[in-house]
């Protein structure tokens, strides 16, 4: 009996059949939840006490073939698209938000590399070249298991893509000398190579963000320091220290997308930042979850006591079930629809889904503890992991929840160039 209780709790977060998922969706967002509920579930506090990094959840990620899951089939990789990727990757986040969100940074270097930049529109030639580019990464994630990350983020308006990024990059002879400083790095010591962002110092003109590089540092070059110390509210396994560059040489091979593919992609494909949301998602329904086995006295290290009989306790679960569906469909939306050039009504649902999420996932984790009471707040259950690693997706530039209200709120008030 119990066992049939947890397997429907634990059923797939988007049916097949209602969402109308391909065979292919469905397969892997098969592997990533048993992955998830095998694995990742019960390594998660010890990730999150420790802060440290989930490197034993990466190793299976690998060996699933999950490291390669947006990397085009004809180089050897799953060929995921964005939308499968995603759903996907709320899975994982039901299971170890730090392990989902840390994937994504590792993701999105193949992603966006990928079909992304497939759908820019390039020339021939231009096309060619970054297609030959980037089998020398997507080679190294299949064969050795290599891992990417993505610390853009500098402590000032850049990663909100306001102005140019202040790490630089110099040409010199076979590539460039690097030097900067990138903030809130997640993987900071146990990616294999940091896929930055920086601004291509070009003679007499003045720093712009056309001018941008995707480049992929490798983690041991000479000159790169990982300094300060982690030890934040959540998302703790993320290990998001400070890296530093100090006259890195890169060679040209290194780079991960040509110069103005990084500012044409951020342009024309925007739901490109939507995909720090599914973690977020899965946590949202990790904490529903959660609930739902406490209240019927079935969440693993407590008392069989049952609470569910009590009207507050059923009201607030449905409260709790309101608001994820209502995320879960806007989001649906969202990452179905997500696409090059799209349409100003897509680009405002994809900055409120963004918000909703964000804001939302936090919102069902703190119901969820005032719900189950006392004791769901201890440590030893998951339940308070979820609650502070939810907070912190709002945080998370360039689409912040503040951000995402803000553009939001411009964009329907004003038409382009329109002021007062
Ligand atoms: C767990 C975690 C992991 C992270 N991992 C990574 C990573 O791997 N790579 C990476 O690059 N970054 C990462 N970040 C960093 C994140 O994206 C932000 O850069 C960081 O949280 C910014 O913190 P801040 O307080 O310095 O932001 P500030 O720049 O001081 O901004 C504070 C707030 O002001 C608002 N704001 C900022 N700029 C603007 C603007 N131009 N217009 C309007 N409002 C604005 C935003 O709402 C923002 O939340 C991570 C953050 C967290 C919490």
């Amino acid at each position: 009996m119990k066992k049939n209780i947890i397997n429907i709790i634990d059923e797939p977060m988007f049916e097949a059949k209602a969402y109308k998922l391909s065979n292919k969706e469905k397969i892997i967002c098969s592997i990533a939840r048993k992955l998830g509920i095998n694995k990742f579930s019960k390594r998660a506090e010890k990730y999150d006490n420790e802060a440290s990094f989930p490197t034993e959840n990466y190793k299976d990620l690998h060996k699933a073939g999950l490291l390669a899951i947006c990397i085009p089939e004809i180089n050897g990789g799953l060929g995921a698209s964005f939308k499968t990727y995603c759903l996907a990757a709320a899975e994982v986040g039901r299971y170890c938000g730090a392990t989902a969100l840390t994937w994504n940074m590792h993701v999105c270097s193949t992603l966006w590399t990928g079909s992304l930049a497939d759908d820019l529109n390039m020339s021939k030639e231009f096309h060619k070249n970054h297609r030959k580019q980037r089998k020398i990464h997507y080679e190294r994630i299949i064969k050795k298991g290599a891992i990417y990350s993505q610390p853009f983020s500098e402590g000032g308006n850049a990663a909100a893509g306001a102005s140019p990024f202040s790490t630089t990059a110099e040409p010199v002879k076979g590539g460039w000398k690097i030097n900067g400083k990138k903030i809130f790095a997640s993987l900071s010591g146990h990616a294999s190579y940091y896929g930055i962002l920086c601004t291509e110092i070009i003679s007499n003109k003045k720093p712009s963000q056309k001018n941008t590089l995707y480049l992929a540092i490798p983690a041991n070059a000479k000159g790169v320091n990982v300094v300060g110390e982690w030890n934040p509210l959540g998302m703790r396994g993320t290990i998001s220290r400070t890296l530093t560059f100090e006259n890195v040489f890169v060679a040209k091979k290194e780079s991960l997308m040509p110069r103005g593919m990084y500012f044409e992609a951020a342009k024309r494909w925007p739901h490109m930042f939507l995909t720090l949301s599914p973690t977020y998602v899965g946590l949202a329904q990790a904490a529903l979850d959660f609930t739902i086995k406490y209240l019927r006295g079935e969440a693993p290290n407590t008392p069989p006591i049952k609470r569910r009989m009590f009207p507050t306790k059923q009201i607030a679960v449905a409260e709790m079930q309101v608001l994820l569906e209502n995320l879960k469909s806007i989001w649906f939306q969202s990452i179905s629809e997500a696409c090059v050039d799209p349409s100003p009504q897509q680009i405002k649902r994809a900055y409120a889904t963004q918000y909703t999420v964000m804001e939302g996932a936090h919102r069902i984790a703190q119901l969820a503890i005032r719900t189950c009471g006392g004791q769901s707040m201890l440590k030893s259950l998951p339940l308070e992991r979820i609650f502070r690693d939810s907070r912190c997706g709002s945080l998370m530039l360039p689409w912040t929840a503040e951000i995402c209200l803000d553009r939001l709120g411009k964009i329907s008030l004003y038409k382009s160039g329109e002021k007062d």
